[in-house]
């Protein structure tokens, strides 16, 4: 087999509990790699046309990518790819951690999982061999308590478990996949879709490394990558996380405000990198934040992933659910006009904890709150909430109330385009979506390449899909060696950018 593959597709069909090996062609891998594209592959191969995303007939494939598992920065990821409950077009959620890499040291490239089982189950993946064992006593739980009664009932404290939390049993068509309690596979509804088929979790562990063509070569790359931290700006970026960028957005006017009214959140400073790593992050009180409140995945170096603990009060948040990236902060904070840290951090676990994409779920609550500034919601839909721009505790409620389908939670589970759809009175000229799909926190105005990707990409409004325009002009070396060597104004949108964007 090919260096890096374990050359194993795994097939499960979980209406007839079969599960089969495939073992690929050389040139399988070499046309589609990993990924997006493998998954891409066999959804669209195994999918019938018109399939409705929930029915058992939709084909969810889980696909680690090509160095996936070799240890080196920023390898370890997984691509779920299925049709989306969310938008009803092709769905695609990336996620991080450990899960990826241990995944494929289980023996398997990818996972392809097809049909419904007739009762709750978990996949259990390891040392070259898969099994469906039965999932009826997690059924309900919290990914923090499944991760826990996993470990016990598999006496292996190093597996890693990607799985559905409550919001995905309860078809959220935002639900994700969440791994570690507090990594997200987050967009375009894979939690549901795993929800649908009544598959709680996909365990794995495994010992098979895969084989690199030329060690000596990738061993100087890898003390490169470490080198190479500050000179590149990546410790800076690895102490702050991604939340570094919450006030330069703010500063370019790309923060959005206020469900998108403005790009610029007066409050920026009380919810950027700097005050949630000073003043936040687990063990801050004692100076102590660079060791205790940092993560990170698979043999990265970078360390970029927040934890937060609250001890106390409303907010009280365990640091096993992480802590808030940028684009949560932005959601959950900006969008809906809110700078209380404590419960943006609170509404980031509760995400975490019940398994959902916290980008849809603030930009949701954000547009109901232009609803309710604009008299199209009445505390006669919100069941007496009060879903005002600002209110911390409106919008945490609100967040656990969707996960649990309760009350009017129920209808913002199904996201804000069939929100509007159910609600009427004209709500749908406040939303924020492409395809269905809520938008990431970017004002497109200032990010013009990215503007058309939110527009033309196939699972809707998403802010991975390409690189964003100011990296044209930030690094001309990276950019170079990929035959982009003409930069644009500021706010240009042409051949070149959209060239920009294609290559990217
Ligand atoms: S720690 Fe951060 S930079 Fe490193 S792989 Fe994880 S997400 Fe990427």
């Amino acid at each position: 087999m090919s260096y890096g593959y374990t050359g194993k597709i795994l097939h499960v069909n979980l209406t007839t509990s079969e599960i089969t090996v495939e073992e690929p062609e050389e040139q399988f891998y070499r046309t589609y790699m990993g990924g997006s594209a493998m998954g891409m592959h066999y959804v669209l191969k195994e999918t019938p046309a018109g399939v409705e995303p929930l029915s058992p007939d939709n084909v969810l494939a889980l696909c680690t990518g090509v160095v996936t598992g070799t240890p080196i920065s920023g390898q370890s990821r997984l691509s779920s790819v299925a049709k989306s409950p969310l938008t009803g077009c092709i769905g695609d959620a990336q996620g991080g951690g450990y899960f990826p890499a241990e995944m494929k040291f289980s023996g398997f490239d990818a996972v392809i999982i097809k049909g419904k089982s007739p009762k709750p189950v978990y996949l259990w993946m390891h040392h070259g061999e898969a099994e469906l064992r039965d999932a009826g006593h997690l059924w309900g739980m919290t990914t923090g308590d499944a991760e826990d009664k996993l470990k016990e009932e598999l006496e292996d404290k190093r597996i890693e478990v990607l799985q559905i939390g409550p919001a995905g049993e309860n078809l959220v068509r935002f639900a994700a996949l969440i791994s570690m309690s507090n990594r997200a596979n987050g967009r375009t509804g894979m939690g549901a879709v795993m929800g649908s088929k009544n598959l709680k979790a996909v365990v794995v562990r495994g010992k098979q490394k895969p084989t690199i063509a030329n060690p000596e070569k990738f061993k100087e790359l890898q003390k490169l990558g470490k080198t190479n931290l500050e000179p590149t700006g990546m410790d800076d970026f690895g102490k702050y996380g991604t939340p570094d960028v919450t006030s330069p957005q703010n500063k370019s006017g790309g923060l959005p405000t206020y469900n998108f009214n403005s790009g610029t959140f007066e409050k920026h400073e009380e919810i950027n990198g700097k005050t949630l790593y000073d003043s936040h992050l687990r063990g801050h009180e004692r100076d102590e934040q660079n060791r205790f409140g940092r993560d990170t995945c698979f043999s990265c170096s970078i360390k970029c992933k927040r934890v937060s603990q609250i001890d106390e009060g409303p907010y009280k948040t365990e640091a096993k659910y992480g802590g808030p990236e940028y684009e949560t902060l932005a959601t959950f904070g900006s969008y809906c006009g809110i700078s209380n840290m404590d419960a943006i951090i609170h509404a980031n676990a509760l995400c975490n904890m019940y398994g959902m994409d916290t980008i849809s779920c603030g930009a949701t609550i954000s547009w109901a709150m232009e609803c309710w500034a604009e008299g199209k919601l009445t505390s006669e839909d919100t069941g007496g909430i009060e879903l005002k721009y600002g209110s911390a505790e409106a919008m945490v409620k609100m967040t656990e109330m969707i996960a649990k389908r309760e009350g009017f939670g129920k209808i913002l589970a199904e996201g804000s385009q069939k929100a509007s759809e159910i609600i009427g009175r004209g709500t749908e000229d406040y939303l924020i979506t492409s395809k269905g799909q809520e938008a990431p926190a970017h004002m497109p105005q200032v990010k013009r390449s990215l503007s058309v990707i939110y527009a033309a990409n196939p699972f809707g409004a998403d802010h991975e899909s390409s690189e964003h325009d100011p990296a044209y002009k930030a690094y001309p070396e990276r950019m170079e060696q990929i035959g982009l060597t003409n930069p644009q104004e500021k706010l240009a949108l042409n051949e070149e950018m959209m060239r920009f964007a294609m290559v990217t």
